[in-house]
């Protein structure tokens, strides 16, 4: 039997994008009928395998300041800084005891930064950027000695050489906010519906409402996409090709220990972000032995069946390497997996689209769950009313060429240096006559190789770049016709109309 009810507003996805949209909605306009869709499972959610740090000045890198896009996705950052404890405290009180309380004791303020003897040049560009960046901004922070890091036990060739305190950044525990905001949309009468969208329902440019996987339908004025990497499956029979960045597949894989020795972490340790990846990090779970070790980044345009072999090795050796050798002798007690959001061109997917009342709240790849706050007010605000004009919120309109922060040129080397970056840090050695260049030459050949058969190169982010590279080196010609396609269908769809 199908069953037609309607809403005002339909949240697709059910991670922290879509209920703190939901939430933050809810709050300020109480009569509204908001409806968030999603299963309970999660299976391969980001949310559900974040830490999750909460970093802005953490997450620095050498491109941040390249492009005024990327410092427009600084700013956004920023702001969920400051934002946090004032919208956790917010969430508390919404969500009620216990749950609200779980998920405000599990806030650690504090992170040390560390860049370790072994690390790369990239991953040294970004910590410097970091340095930098906390300087300029006036940001609480102390240049200490690593070997004062509580909890930092790193194997003796990979010691610390240099490490940062930033006062107000730090973690909390995403599961236990993510019961907190799925208490506080019960309590703020959300509507859950624990099932899967198939389809957007649109017609004449103007959203209906969406079709449910068990047949259903449900009308919604207003439609909020915040499936994660899956929301561009949503969206391929609505939009033209090309007309929205697609999204791909960041595969990440942590674990949760208990540690079996004393000591340990007591606010967040991390590494800075290095070549082609995330930083590595081990985070205190308070209260407990629990500590969180992330993570691995494996982008892919295929959604991924869950994680590999090799992620799971690489965490536990680089870990155990860099951070504490004791992880070796700690419970396992979960592994966790999900698949971050990450667009073409690597910035978020924020707002309207050309389908009237359908709204993006996705593509924020690695720092999702630190951004939740501030993304969640902007997209209410717009779901209310016209929402404030600014600059800076314009780069993320979904309806976008893909954005480009560097030459094509530029984009060339920078995956060349990655991925001999990366090879070293997999443990590549070469005999001592050779230095990285021949890695460098070989992966710049390959890249100019698939840029030629994209016909409009585009200065995509090293990241995916590699994707591309790295299964063409394994015989897999699918992502680099995936990019050649997408990259045609955006050139063709947004080409400036001649005379306009
Ligand atoms: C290992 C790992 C570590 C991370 N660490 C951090 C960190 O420390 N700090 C940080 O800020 N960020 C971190 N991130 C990134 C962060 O998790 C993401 O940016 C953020 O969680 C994205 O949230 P989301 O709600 O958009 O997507 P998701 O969390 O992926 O949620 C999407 C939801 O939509 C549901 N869904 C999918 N398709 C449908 C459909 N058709 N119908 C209905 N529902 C659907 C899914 O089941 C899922 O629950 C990490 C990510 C990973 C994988």
């Amino acid at each position: 039997m199908v069953r037609e009810t309607s809403v005002d507003v339909a949240v697709v996805g059910n991670g922290v994008l879509g209920l703190a949209v939901a939430v933050e909605t809810a709050r300020r306009a109480p009569g509204l009928r908001i409806a968030v869709i999603g299963p309970p499972g999660r299976a391969g959610a980001a949310t559900a395998a974040a830490g999750a740090m909460l970093n802005c000045f953490g997450e620095v890198t050498r491109y941040t300041g390249w492009h005024p896009a990327a410092q427009a996705k600084f700013a956004l950052a920023r702001q969920a800084l400051d934002q946090w404890p004032r919208w956790l405290e917010q969430l508390a009180d919404d969500a009620g005891p216990p749950t609200g309380e779980t998920a405000l004791r599990s806030h650690v303020p504090g992170t040390f930064v560390v860049l370790g003897a072994g690390a790369g040049a990239i991953a040294a560009d970004n910590f410097t950027a970091l340095c930098r960046a906390v300087e300029e901004h006036g940001e609480p922070h102390d240049v200490i000695d690593p070997a004062d890091v509580p909890g930092l036990a790193p194997a003796p060739q990979a010691r610390p050489l240099r490490a940062v305190h930033l006062h107000r950044e730090g973690c909390v525990d995403a599961r236990a906010v993510l019961a907190a905001l799925e208490a506080a949309a019960c309590r703020h009468r959300v509507r859950m519906v624990p099932d899967t969208v198939s389809e957007v329902l649109v017609s004449a440019d103007t959203v209906r409402g969406v079709r449910l996987a068990d047949g259903s339908t449900l009308g919604a004025g207003a439609v909020v996409l915040a499936a994660g990497s899956r929301s561009s499956e949503l969206t391929a029979d609505v939009l033209p090709p090309g007309a929205v960045p697609p999204l791909l597949h960041g595969a990440g894989s942590a674990l949760l220990t208990r540690r079996t020795r004393p000591g340990g972490a007591r606010q967040a340790i991390r590494t800075p972000n290095r070549a082609a990846g995330c930083g590595l990090h081990l985070l205190p779970l308070p209260g407990t032995e629990r500590q969180y070790l992330g993570a691995t980044n494996f982008i892919t345009c295929t959604r991924p069946d869950g994680p590999v072999a090799g992620a799971a090795e690489i965490l536990i050796r680089s870990a155990r390497q860099e951070i504490d050798q004791a992880l070796a002798g700690s419970q396992l007690t979960a592994w966790m997996w999900g698949a971050r959001p990450i667009t073409l061109d690597g910035f978020p997917l924020i707002g309207p689209c050309p389908v009237a009342g359908l709204h993006f709240a996705t593509g924020t790849y690695r720092d999702g769950f630190h951004c939740a706050p501030v993304i969640a007010r902007h997209l209410a605000a717009r779901l209310l009313g016209p929402g404030p004009a600014d600059a800076d919120w314009a780069w993320f309109t979904p309806y976008r060429a893909p954005i480009e922060t560097m030459t094509v040129e530029q984009s060339l080397t920078e995956t060349a240096t990655h991925a001999a970056e990366t090879a070293r840090e997999h443990g590549l050695h070469l005999p001592f006559f050779l230095d990285d260049e021949p890695v460098a030459t070989y992966v710049r050949d390959r890249a100019h190789r698939l840029f030629d058969r994209l016909g409009h190169p585009v200065a995509l982010p090293p990241e995916i770049l590699l994707l591309a590279f790295i299964l063409a080196a394994r015989g897999n010609d699918h992502p680099a016709r995936w990019l050649a396609d997408h990259l045609h269908a955006a050139h063709t769809h947004h080409a400036p109309v001649p005379g306009a």
